[in-house]
């Protein structure tokens, strides 16, 4: 257990680099343990969060998932997500985080069938409430969709759909600062190290941080952070994700977050619906500009809209956007946990795509690191960095 130290800006138990989710959520479950007396600095350089992926997520909560780690994880997010207006209240203050638990419909074709049904037996297998609809049963629940191509589809029942992602980055950090945690916004520039250890950071304007524990939390920008520190390994990328909006005059009733085998994903939002798409691997550059590419969605989203949903033909293209993945471009997992070196800094990143939803059980992942020096709730151990330089790669294949 951490003793109590001077808690100064000039020198802390725990510093976070980097405010988005999942360094508030980090910072909210060390602050609300009873066995950590410490105290935690988070360090953002940008709090509008004008570019960081949180606010520009498009808010998704699912269980499917192809790893039992992950469907962990989502378990206890779900039931944090719920528990939000109640654990996150700061005096009169209810959060408010427009939990739509709308479920997820992934669908596949003859490619992708044998995936799903795989993902389907393991999902069943650890508790998650999920059901898989033939072509004709798809056609029945879904009347808006064409089934003609597919061979069946498998619907969340519970503990999926989605929510606001600012509202929950608001509720988190306002939760932690309420617990006493300590915000300042500047930028972490470069760490000191000795031996095994780091011993302070460096800020943009504010000097020196002398700390007992680092975090990196910084999304996106991962890899800088951790080069920082001397790691120049951590496979994380950040890769452009673009949302664009919708209207659609016919209404779909019912309709959930929609994968089609195709990749490309929709959903709706109040009177509009947003959609996506991953592009291949090989046509997936590092990039770091919020371009929006309106090609994207009339070369390769509408065409396969307009054939899923035949409502969709007649829709009017709205607003869009773009922010990025912290990709990891090795298995498309998190990497958690200490550096096997340096003990006193931790990953939290390489979300792929799922970090928001992935937020309150890492938050309170690394709280357990830090304060017990092992994980007590859900064991996230094969989430280790070592694991690429042993080989043991833990892949995800439902990226969305
Ligand atoms: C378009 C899009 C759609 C998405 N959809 C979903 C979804 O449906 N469901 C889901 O679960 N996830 C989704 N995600 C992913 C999810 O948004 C992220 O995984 C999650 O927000 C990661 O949070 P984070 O705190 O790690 O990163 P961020 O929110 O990017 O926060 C990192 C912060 O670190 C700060 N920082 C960086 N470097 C430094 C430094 N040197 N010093 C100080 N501060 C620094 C940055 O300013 C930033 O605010 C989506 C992402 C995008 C881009």
């Amino acid at each position: 257990m951490l003793s109590k130290t001077v808690n100064s800006p000039s020198q802390v138990d725990v510093a976070i680099i980097g405010g988005g989710v999942i360094g508030c959520a980090i910072a909210y479950f060390l602050s609300a343990r009873t066995d950590f007396h410490g105290s935690v600095l988070v360090i953002e350089k940008d709090p509008s969060y004008q570019r960081a992926s949180t606010a520009l997520s498009a808010g998704g909560i699912r269980q499917q998932f192809s790893t039992p780690e992950n469907i962990y994880i989502s378990q206890f997010g779900a039931a944090f997500f719920k528990s939000v207006p109640t654990v996150l209240a700061c005096d009169e203050d209810v959060p408010d985080i427009s939990f739509k638990e709308a479920g997820y419909l992934f669908l596949a074709n003859d490619r992708n069938i044998s995936a799903l049904e795989c993902n389907f037996a393991l999902q069943r297998a650890h508790g998650v409430e999920v059901e898989m609809l033939d072509a004709s049963a798809l056609a029945r629940c879904f009347s808006f969709l064409c089934t003609s191509d597919l061979r069946a589809g498998t619907v969340g029942l519970r503990d999926e759909g989605w929510i606001d992602p600012y509202s929950l980055l608001m509720a988190l950090k306002k939760k932690a600062r309420s617990q006493g945690v300590l915000f300042i916004d500047d930028e972490v520039i470069a760490m000191y190290r000795h031996d095994k250890h780091i011993q302070s950071v460096q800020l943009r304007h504010g000097g020196q941080i002398a700390c007992g524990h680092v975090v990196n939390a910084a999304g996106p920008a991962a890899a800088q952070v951790a080069a920082m520190a001397g790691i120049v390994d951590l496979p994380v990328r950040p890769r452009k994700r673009m949302v664009f909006t919708f209207r659609c005059r016919t209404e779909l009733p019912g309709c959930p977050l929609v994968i089609d085998p195709s990749g490309v994903y929709f959903r709706p939002e109040g009177d509009k619906f947003i959609c996506g798409v991953s592009p291949p691997g090989d046509r997936d550059p590092d990039c770091t500009d919020f371009y929006v590419d309106v090609r994207i969605f009339d070369e390769v989203i509408w065409p396969v809209l307009a054939q899923r949903v035949p409502a969709f033909e007649a829709l009017e293209r709205g607003f869009s956007w773009a922010g990025h993945y912290a990709y990891n471009a090795i298995d498309q997992n998190a990497i958690l946990g200490p550096h096997p070196q340096l003990r006193n800094y931790y990953f939290a990143n390489g979300f792929s795509g799922h970090g928001l939803q992935q937020a309150p059980a890492v938050g309170r992942a690394i709280s357990e690191l830090i304060t017990t020096g092992g994980y007590q709730t859900i064991d996230l151990r094969r989430f280790c960095f070592e694991r690429f330089a042993e080989g043991k790669l833990v892949r995800e294949i439902n990226v969305v």
